[in-house]
């Protein structure tokens, strides 16, 4: 008796598990087959008579969208069926999209800090997702950043990338120091545990210190850690320009993590860094289609400007000389012995950046210095660039826009299908408020080198599949409803050099998890967003 009892309710116990285990979103997709086939159906909201581009790649079609709760319900022509719904906009005229999602963002502050937490900057230009963590700083406490966002709440939904650069300074410090091989697995569990709590994969920023003193060898370890748990691979390489093993020799690099770990890989914020290296955007290209037809899961990720976002430590200063951090630099800095050396490597770094005139300062503790270039603050001090540049970082450095890269290497770039939308932004850069909807108004509308469906395609689904986003980034019925209405006609960027924080326009509705963030033009307040959470299940 007792035994059947026992046999009973375990059966009883792992059904109980298993609906409480399984994700609403399985019952959600049983939900929209039944309301599908009836013909009264009661919606939360419909988007009426635009022109739908689903995120597929496939053709506009003059449709409708039906939402209820946080999911889309159905995608067709609503004439024929009996509707009820709360609220309908009238989308004639206007692009009807997936909500954009950004795989390269610098927003864990500005999502931690209430007064920035709705990511309006974000929502103006469409953008419901954004991931964060990129260039190896992101944290590796996942799970607390997610649970901060989700008590706080947040405007757009956010993913988390672990950062190979903080997990390395977490174990090794700041040095030019190469791991044990017990640090080197401490390494690898720091890594396992992000990916645990949640995290999308794994970011490097090699181009920057402490990632870059790991070698090929080590990167490669900390990522089959992530590869383990279905996670990503998404770099800032080790040298986009001339600076060390070059544009080309750091796509070799990145193939090769791809193929030793097993893991997608994908280029942040490709860009042929330099005239040096202007023109290898279809060396580039040409590597990295061999390694797809070889299997090799790569992709990347770009912002339509012709200047990087950095600061002038990184942009100038040689890595050696930032060894153990910045009390050790300050010191090589003011070190006679020294010093002719590093400014003797500053002085090739800066030429790397096409010169003094190309670097122009967007953000320092000396407002003074803000919207003008080096060339012309040196000038004005009667000093060289360099010698320049060496007081503004002793000064605590500065933000610069650094004008490094051609219209025509962007251009031949975006025309690629493996490479995405990324804003990569930062305060002092327009990218961060201007991105997506330049994108649209200067590529696709104004020289028309690619096409909407493929803009929006490149915007949105094909960077949920990348990163492996479940049920985000088309419009399809059963996934979420982060969905946005925008006029083709108004739709532009609208920050500058001048004024990078200036909000994108023409973007009427952003309808974030069902929810209203965007009404005609306006943000709305609303904390919509959800952090992501990446969990087994979704691993393809
Ligand atoms: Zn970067």
């Amino acid at each position: 008796m007792s035994n059947k009892y026992q046999k009973f309710s375990s059966v009883f116990l792992v059904f109980a598990l298993l609906t409480s285990v399984l994700p609403s979103q399985f019952y959600a997709q049983r939900r929209v087959n039944k309301t599908s086939i009836t013909n009264e159906m009661k919606l939360d909201l419909l988007i009426k008579g635009g022109t739908v581009i689903d995120g597929s790649g496939s053709a506009p079609v003059k449709t409708d969208i039906g939402i209820r709760g946080d999911r889309i319900v159905f995608v067709g022509k609503s004439a024929r069926l009996k509707i009820d719904a709360a609220r309908t906009f009238d989308a004639a005229g206007m692009i009807v999209a997936p909500g954009f999602v950004d795989p390269h963002t610098h927003t864990l502050e500005d999502l931690s800090n209430p007064k920035s937490s709705g990511n309006e900057d974000y929502l103006m230009q469409g953008v419901t997702t954004v991931i964060t963590g990129n260039d190896g700083d992101g944290p590796f406490r996942i799970a607390e950043t997610l649970e901060k966002w989700r008590r706080q709440g947040i405007g757009t939904n956010a993913a988390l990338l672990v950062g190979q650069g903080n997990v390395r300074g977490e174990v090794l410090g700041a040095g030019d120091v190469q791991p044990t091989i017990e640090q080197l697995t401490r390494m690898k569990n720091l890594i396992a545990q992000a990916m645990d709590e949640g995290a999308f994969g794994m970011s490097t920023g090699l181009y920057y210190a402490p990632g870059s003193f790991a070698k090929t060898e080590e990167v490669i370890e900390l990522a089959k850690a992530a590869a383990e748990k279905g996670g990503v691979y998404d770099t800032h390489m080790r040298d986009e320009g001339s600076y060390s093993i070059g544009l080309l020799g750091s796509i070799r690099e990145t193939i090769r993590i791809g193929r030793e770990a097993k893991i997608p890989v994908h280029i942040s914020h490709i860009k042929a860094l330099g005239k040096d290296v202007w023109g290898q955007s279809r060396q580039a290209v040409r590597l990295i289609k061999q390694a797809r037809a070889a299997g090799i899961k790569i992709t990347a990720n770009q912002y339509p400007y012709t200047a990087s976002g950095t600061n002038i430590t990184a942009a100038l200063v040689p890595r050696w000389a930032e060894a153990g951090g910045r009390t050790e630099l300050l010191k090589r800095i003011r070190d006679p012995q020294i010093r002719p050396r590093l400014v003797l490597e500053m002085e090739a770094n800066l030429k790397r950046r096409n010169g003094a005139e190309a670097i122009l300062i967007t953000r320092s503790r000396n407002q003074e210095l803000i919207g003008k270039t080096l060339g012309a603050i040196a000038q004005g001090r009667k000093k060289s660039p360099v010698e320049t540049a060496l007081e503004i970082v002793e000064d605590g450095g500065a933000s610069i826009a650094s004008f490094n890269m051609s219209e025509s290497d962007i251009d031949y770039f975006m025309k690629q299908s493996f490479v995405m939308t990324g804003s990569d932004g930062s305060s002092g850069h327009p990218r961060k408020y201007g991105t997506f909807p330049r994108k649209l108004r200067e590529y696709v509308f104004g020289k028309k080198l690619i096409t909407l469906p493929f803009a929006i395609r490149t915007s949105s689904a094909l960077t949920a599949e990348t990163f492996r986003i479940p049920e985000r980034g088309l419009l399809k019925a059963g996934y979420f409803a982060d969905v946005i209405v925008f006029d083709p006609q108004t739709i532009a960027d609208r920050a500058t050099y001048e004024q990078p924080e200036t909000l994108a326009v023409g973007m009427k509705y952003v309808v974030v998890n069902g929810q209203i963030a965007v009404n005609e033009g306006k943000y709305t307040g609303i904390l919509a967003g959800r952090p992501l959470r990446k969990t087994l299940r979704q691993i393809k």
